[in-house]
């Protein structure tokens, strides 16, 4: 088979122009084709005007050879590239130690289905509910301003991209094409087919939540086995004559325990209590970068405009989307996160007398406005250097006055953008009316963040609205604030995946700082669980 990228074709093409395409660039007849398969459809709006779509094909030809010989200086014609997945090993009736799995968010979860998928009947724990149960309690802060620490946002079946927009595309160079793996089993879980087509896929928040039973439904039938409302507070560590530290087992908070000498830390970026126990337990923490800022909310109908024109509304490029980043005169970058088209501002806290912020929506995508973090990176050295947890302890302290400037009742603070950029406290709204619920206290967003970094805002709103006209309008609603980005602190592993200190621990997904979003973090619990597969059957073998 083979595969045509960068096909273009006018957004308003018939069926039958791509077919015809396919067999202009190959220089054949429709008789040399027997079939072709959309492999990935992306646009091109840099002409609002004249918007293309973008195609990759695979196509079967009656007779390959002669047809890529001919075309063997485009690069854009190829082989179709072997994606399937090939498991390292697998193991029939396996008895060795069963690995633990700590987290069932996407990371942890598809190192659990790949581990069940290999025959290693994995443990898999979570501090939060199964994820029915959590969304009740996520609904009650949402709602009635009442937080369950242990199950929210963050934490419980599915992890933090349960609610959310579940977009599905990550920037990750992956030459084994892990992420195709992950697509594949969203879909044999239920998510729509098109995810496995489409440049930017998104699921939406009310698939991922029977996605994730049904994921687990197939690792409890393959011998896996799932614990809820069961945190991970303590590491039992042997430490040999030569010095060699090695997991022994989990401390429950129940007070239980579990042999482990294989464990997966799947813990996401808001198990602060963790990250605190993993350093005091010794095993190697450092601080690492994040971003701190705000969620903006605009109409989605006026991004939609800025970006499409006179094809804005179009259901085939659906609601439009923003990647923007601005380099502000003070050294710092501001630029959009975790954009969330025709989507709500959620409150993402999943700790008492703290506000953060994220985004979501559903696989419509048609709620009234689009939202994105605003933020500005910032880094250990420059910004938080008193050693490995410093990083947790500005992000309490920014969301802490986000409580109190909200109003100490999980409402959000909230300022006009022509008021933040003025410098003057917001008393009521103008035309945008934020989603953020319980509510939002109009406020002034400076008393939270540090001068940095309303500084590069402002510069950069000002660009940004030079780039999509309307982004700096007055009445545009800045909701914070936006602190988990991604994880403040790496348990940094080697090239084995294993903890630099640990033997027997592999950190993975965005907590342990192997990933940002769902995607990433699913294709890094494929690769731990590959790691950890191989550790099993070596001791296996070795005894
Ligand atoms: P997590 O998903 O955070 O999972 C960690 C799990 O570990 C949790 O279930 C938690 O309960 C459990 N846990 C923590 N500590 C312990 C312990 N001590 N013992 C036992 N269990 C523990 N990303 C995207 O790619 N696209 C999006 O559209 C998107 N939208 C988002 C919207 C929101 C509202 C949020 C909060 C995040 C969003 N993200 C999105 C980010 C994405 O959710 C994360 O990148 C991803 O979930 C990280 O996966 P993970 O498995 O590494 O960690």
């Amino acid at each position: 088979m083979l595969r045509i990228t960068e096909l273009s074709l006018p957004l308003h093409h018939a069926d039958e122009e791509l077919p015809a395409a396919i067999r202009k660039r190959l220089r054949i007849t429709p008789r040399d084709m027997v079939r072709f398969a959309v492999a990935r459809r992306a646009h091109d709006a840099r002409d609002k005007n004249d918007i293309q779509l973008v195609y990759s094909v695979d196509v079967t030809l009656r007779d390959e050879a002669p047809v890529l010989a001919r075309m063997k200086k485009d690069r854009n014609v190829q082989r179709t590239p072997d994606t399937g997945y090939r498991f390292v090993t697998k193991v029939a009736d396996y008895r060795g130690p069963r690995p633990v799995v700590i987290g069932a968010g996407p990371c942890g979860l598809f190192a659990g289905l790949i581990l069940a998928q290999m025959g290693l009947k994995p443990i898999i724990l979570d501090r939060g509910k199964v994820v029915r149960e959590r969304t009740k309690d996520t609904w009650a802060l949402w709602r009635r301003g009442v937080l369950d620490p242990e199950s929210n946002v963050q934490f419980g079946e599915g992890g933090a991209g349960t609610f959310s927009d579940g977009k599905l595309y990550s920037r990750i160079k992956d030459p084994r094409h892990l992420d195709r793996k992950v697509l594949i089993e969203f879909v044999k879980a239920g998510a729509p087919r098109e995810i496995l087509t489409e440049a930017h896929p998104h699921i939406g928040t009310f698939r991922l939540v029977t996605m994730v039973e049904s994921m687990r439904a197939t690792i409890e039938a393959l011998g896996g086995e799932y614990r809820f409302e069961t945190r991970v507070d303590g590491i039992d560590v042997a430490t040999d004559a030569a010095g060699t530290r090695r997991m022994r087992g989990l401390h429950l908070h129940n007070g239980g325990y579990i042999e482990a000498e294989q464990v997966v830390l799947a813990v996401g970026h808001s198990a602060r209590d963790t990250f605190h126990m993993l350093h005091d337990a010794g095993v190697f923490v450092e601080a690492k970068p994040f971003s701190v800022g705000v969620r903006i909310e605009h109409p989605q109908s006026w991004i939609d405009n800025a970006r499409f024109g006179p094809n804005a509304g179009n259901a085939i490029l659906g609601a439009a989307e923003y990647h923007i980043s601005h380099h502000a005169k003070n050294g710092r970058t501001a630029y959009s996160f975790c954009m969330c088209p025709g989507g709500t501002v959620v409150a993402a806290t999943s700790e008492i007398g703290r506000v953060a912020t994220n985004g979501m929506s559903q696989y419509s995508r048609n709620e009234r406005n689009a939202n994105s973090g605003m933020v500005v990176g910032i880094d250990p050295a420059r910004d938080y250097p008193d050693g490995p947890l410093a990083g947790i302890a500005l992000q309490r302290e920014i969301e802490e006055r986000a409580f109190v400037a909200g109003g100490s009742n999980y409402n959000a603070p909230a300022q006009l953008l022509g008021d933040f950029l003025a410098g003057r406290p917001s008393t009521k709204l103008g035309s945008v009316t934020p989603s953020y619920r319980p509510g939002v206290t109009m406020t002034d967003l400076a008393l939270c963040l540090p001068d940095f970094a309303v500084t590069a805002m402002r510069e950069a709103l000002v660009q940004f609205g030079r780039e999509i006209p309307g982004y700096d309008h007055p009445d545009a609603v800045l909701t914070g604030v936006e602190t988990r980005t991604s994880a403040p602190v790496r348990t940094t592993r080697g090239d084995d995946f294993q903890s630099l200190n640990t033997l027997g621990l592999y950190p993975a997904g965005e907590g342990a700082g192997y990933a940002g979003g769902i995607l990433s973090a699913a294709v890094d619990g494929i690769k731990v669980a590959e790691a950890v597969a191989l550790a099993c059957i070596g001791r296996l073998t070795d005894k």
